[in-house]
């Protein structure tokens, strides 16, 4: 099938699927992992600002639940699908069990573009996915946080629905929700942090000098932003270029400075959407290019923190013959056909589950803060997260040395012989659930 026609679910079954193979995982065991356990697609009415009222369509897809309760984000997104929402779904229990935390996988979305909404309207939509979603949520049944396009105060909005409906506070319900209203200190840097301590130990692993390397970004949300941040400050590294999508021009361009990118800079002028304000960064000297730029500069460590798909047959040819190590920040940025040429020309892949799972183990501190009702400082977040993402870098490094697979590869390795074994050991796999 034509690359262009594979759809992200279609990519995660096929990345499971191979490893399934190599771990001769019984077909029926392959059945119950291949499919999300349950999926939700409904309707939410919002009336608009100027009186209409609109219909906008949302989902929660549950792939998991052995090792605890589902977990993972819910996306703002104008081309959202149930088959994104399921692959990525899927992508958190292997997300959860690589780092070695008592979560599942889940995710949501709903179809709609959050840059056309008023703070009002946005505030309907986020209590409106709860009123349909209530049922099924809960500190110890589904946890979502927040992803592309959501942010920590929408997570507050629908903790607050959530608690109102049920009659109970239940902060644990949802993650990534302000400092101040039940979150976490340091879980907004954290997915971007924990990008970087993969970095780190992945540079150790290859005797590379971090202060002597240089990284192109992809992307300028969330991830993206505490990534370049943490390249320079605790790396020592120089950023080349992040890129960011345009929400005013539709769409995306790429950001680079002769003396490299100062990322807390560019920080001070993104908006909420991650578009970067051009005319304040031509003034400062930034050179502004084609958003595809950025993955054929000349740089050590590539690191796309966008969305899904964009290291694909076509873009990898274009990847410098200097860059050695990828680090994918977001979800499935790269595709099978993609991932067959990084093998072959010895490209150092830290996988996206890996890579990306700061964010939801800081959530998953977080959960552990609000239901102890007692919270830690940054400094501990920071350093009970780099403990955890180091650890699981280590025991995919160890797979993939002692089996001799690729990186990405060992992740699931490690991954699904985690869920495998807690579904044995819940007695799921006897034919009695
Ligand atoms: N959306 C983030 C992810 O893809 C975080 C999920 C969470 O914290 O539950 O990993």
């Amino acid at each position: 099938m034509p690359e262009h026609q594979i759809n992200a679910f279609q990519i995660a079954q096929r990345q499971f699927d191979n490893v399934a193979e190599m771990l001769n995982l019984e077909p029926g065991v392959r059945e119950v992992l291949r499919w999300p356990a349950r999926e939700f697609t409904f309707r939410i009415p919002v009336r608009m600002d100027d009186g209409d009222l609109e219909v906008f369509t949302g989902f929660r897809v549950q792939h998991n639940d052995a090792r605890g309760p589902n977990k993972g984000g819910i996306r703002f997104h104008p081309d959202e699908t149930i088959d994104t929402v399921r692959a990525l779904a899927m992508w958190m229990t292997w997300k959860c069990a690589v780092v070695d935390i008592p979560l599942g996988g889940g995710k949501g979305g709903i179809i709609v573009d959050p840059s056309r909404l008023s703070p009002d309207e946005k505030e309907h939509l986020c209590r409106g996915w709860v009123g349909q979603m209530v049922k099924n949520l809960g500190p110890r049944q589904d946890i979502p946080a927040p992803d592309v396009g959501t942010t920590p105060q929408m997570m507050g909005w629908m903790m607050d629905e959530y608690s109102k409906l049920t009659g109970t506070y239940s902060p644990g319900v949802f993650t990534g929700k302000p400092v101040g209203g039940g979150g976490s200190l340091g879980r907004t840097e954290a997915t971007g942090f924990g990008v970087i301590y993969n970095v780190r130990e992945a540079m150790k692993h290859l005797k590379m000098d971090p202060t002597k390397c240089v990284a192109a970004i992809e992307g300028f949300g969330n991830v993206a932003q505490y990534a370049s941040i943490g390249f320079v400050e605790i790396l020592g590294g120089k950023v080349a270029c992040v890129s960011c999508w345009d929400r005013n021009d539709k769409k995306s361009y790429t950001y680079s400075h002769k003396n490299g990118v100062d990322a807390r800079f560019l920080h001070s002028i993104v908006d909420q959407y991650g578009t970067i304000d051009r005319k304040k960064a031509q003034a400062a000297g930034y050179l502004v290019e084609d958003g595809g730029a950025w993955i054929s500069k000349e740089a050590d460590v590539l690191i796309p923190a966008a969305i899904e798909g964009h290291v694909n047959t076509e873009t990898v040819q274009k990847i410098s013959s200097r860059v050695r190590i990828i680090a994918e920040g977001a979800n499935g940025p790269t595709t099978p056909e993609a991932d067959e040429v990084l093998k072959k020309n010895n490209i150092f892949i830290i996988p996206d589950f890996l890579c990306n799972s700061g964010g939801v183990t800081t959530s998953y501190f977080e959960g552990v803060q609000n239901d102890m009702n007692f919270y830690w400082s940054k400094p501990e977040v920071l350093q009970r997260l780099d403990e955890k993402v180091t650890a699981a870098f280590h025991d995919v490094l160890q797979m993939a040395e002692k089996e001799k697979v690729y990186m990405r590869d060992a992740a699931y390795m490690v991954a699904i012989q985690r869920v495998v074994t807690a579904m044995l050991m819940r007695g799921w796999l006897q034919g009695d659930w």
